[in-house]
């Protein structure tokens, strides 16, 4: 194949839940998207059992979380380093947690893209990354023979934690490295004599048995006094020598479906973008997986770096609105990173740790503590770097309910199209004239909101606003209070800023 010419506007390289979702985002933009995976066929492996809030959220604002909800159950409470959450409260119209299997997850993200026209190739590794001034090329290792080389406009790596697209595009992954190994495993425990046992803790580690399937186990130690080799593989014996270890018995242990290992490196990306390739997911971070956090940040990853890698390909948006996806998205993955961290050390056996937990515990009664640490590990919270000193510039839009045309009753069913929404509350004539010039990428909505207060996380109740521009991903690009005329220069600055020049009548 000749190394001219686009064979696809982007590759995905990776079908995880990252590389899933970014796919479907493209798609709904209409953007040619072809989703690569080294893989012949999905494994059935689930490392993540959950999904926060706020990813609830983006797949609500794309009309497609009642599949989720219907494969999964929600439960009251979540955790930080095993120290119960009280997620009751949060200021969503889905505050609990999703107890889903990461299998599902991919199962019903996949569904979703074929529908929407997503061609998947399994057995294509990304084997050679080469971009120039037009495009990049992936050298694809597949079933036959000769390499076969794909040509694209962009290229996104969502290809786990060790990513070859990461390493041939020479993105430093700095971080600190692991110093445990935890073993993880769905096994049968027949001799378990309690319904699941939780963290834990004895003098080397701990352990813990989470019953995901009627007469399933999802079993985990942590020992801490062995650094595994990355490369060693993790086998059934392990785990059950390990969990003699830890708990002085195996229960029963037998049958397992599949055996894995994770340790607590922490690395990040130093750059989520070099020219034409970009990362997201654990590509683009890796952590200790406490508190759920992993698949979320991929997915809410992927839905900031969907819609502006759309605009750029679709010719409507700069290239450098590409850089607001780094800007945006690595202090949120640096955070993750931090918190996780902590919960690292949290986790540490001996009789100081104890004593750390009972206290850190001690405080978890507060609500102030309970909010803070919740609205951070579901990123409720997020608040990306948005000019326009409104309290919602920057935050995901709440979803207030609405009288709008077409029987649309929230905010979030605004979304759907993940298209961007200017939303007038009050009738404003000025507004049509402001966004006429992004009429075609724009949809103006003119509607009653029945809340005269919105609840925002981290911040309280604020007077419902009169105008709010949302983006595609479900944040504030402006918004106007009703007690003034709108700011139609900063209105058409926002505009310009996140969704290129006005076209010219
Ligand atoms: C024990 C454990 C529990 C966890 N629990 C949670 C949880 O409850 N909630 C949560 O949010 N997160 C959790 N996580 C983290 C979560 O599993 C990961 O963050 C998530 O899988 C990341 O998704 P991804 O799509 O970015 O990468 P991956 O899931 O790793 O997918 C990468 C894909 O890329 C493919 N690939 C790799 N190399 C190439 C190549 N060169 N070319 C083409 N394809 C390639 C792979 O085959 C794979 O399909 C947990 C992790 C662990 C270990």
């Amino acid at each position: 194949m000749a190394d001219t010419g686009w064979d696809t506007d982007v590759v995905v390289a990776g079908a995880g839940p990252t590389g899933l979702m970014l796919a479907c985002e493209l798609r709904l933009a209409g953007v040619d998207v072809t989703l690569v995976d080294r893989l012949a066929q999905r494994t059935g492996e689930s490392r993540a059992g959950g999904m926060h809030c706020r990813t609830l959220e983006v797949l609500d604002q794309r009309g497609v979380l009642d599949r989720f909800l219907a494969a999964g159950d929600l439960t009251p409470v979540g955790h930080f380093s095993g120290l119960m959450l009280d997620f009751d409260g949060l200021e969503s119209r889905h505050p609990l947690p999703l107890m889903i299997l990461q299998s599902a997850v991919e199962r019903l993200l996949e569904e979703w893209a074929e529908e929407l026209g997503v061609r998947v190739r399994w057995s294509s590794e990304v084997a050679g990354v080469r971009q120039d001034d037009d495009g990049v090329s992936a050298e694809l290792r597949t079933a036959e023979a000769a390499p076969a080389l794909l040509r694209a406009r962009y290229l996104v790596g969502c290809d786990g934690g060790r990513s070859t697209v990461r390493r041939l595009s020479g993105i430093a992954f700095p971080g600190t490295p692991a110093t445990m190994t935890a073993l993880i495993g769905d096994v049968e425990l027949p001799d378990l004599p309690e319904d699941y046992i939780w963290a834990r803790r004895c003098a080397t580690g701990d352990y813990s048995a989470i019953s995901f399937e009627p007469g399933w186990y999802r079993v985990i130690t942590s020992d801490y006094d062995r650094v595994a080799d990355r490369d060693e593989p993790a086998t059934f014996e392990q785990l059950r020598r390990s969990l003699i270890r830890l708990a002085g018995t195996d229960y029963g242990m037998r049958n397992p479906r599949w055996i894995s290992r994770f340790g607590d490196a922490a690395r990040q990306a130093d750059r989520y973008r070099a020219g034409r390739v970009l990362l997201a997911g654990d590509a683009a971070h890796i952590h200790f997986p406490a508190g759920g956090q992993g698949l979320n940040t991929g997915v809410q990853d992927a839905v900031n770096l969907g819609w502006k890698l759309a605009s750029v390909v679709r010719g409507r948006a700069p290239e450098s609105l590409l850089d607001s996806y780094h800007a945006e998205r690595h202090p949120v993955g640096e955070r993750v990173l931090q918190n996780t961290r902590a919960q690292a050390a949290l986790t540490r056996p001996g009789a100081q740790t104890d004593a750390l937990r009972d206290v850190f515990g001690s405080l978890l009664v507060f609500d102030d503590v309970n909010r803070q640490l919740r609205d951070m590990l579901t990123a409720l919270d997020v608040r990306y770097p948005v000019d326009g000193g409104h309290p919602l510039a920057g935050r995901r839009v709440p979803d207030a309910g609405l009288k709008a045309p077409d029987g649309v009753t929230r905010v979030h069913e605004l979304l759907h199209a993940a298209r961007p929404v200017l939303l007038d509350l009050r009738g404003s004539t000025t507004l049509g004239t402001a966004v006429a010039g992004w009429a075609d990428r724009v949809d103006l909505v003119e509607a009653r909101c029945e809340d005269g207060h919105w609840a925002v996380p981290s911040r309280g109740e604020i007077p419902a606003p009169a105008a709010v521009l949302v983006r595609p991903d479900g944040h504030v690009a402006w918004a106007a209070d009703g007690d003034r005329t709108p700011d139609t220069t900063a209105l058409r600055t926002a505009l310009t800023t996140w969704f290129g020049p006005a076209r010219q009548r």
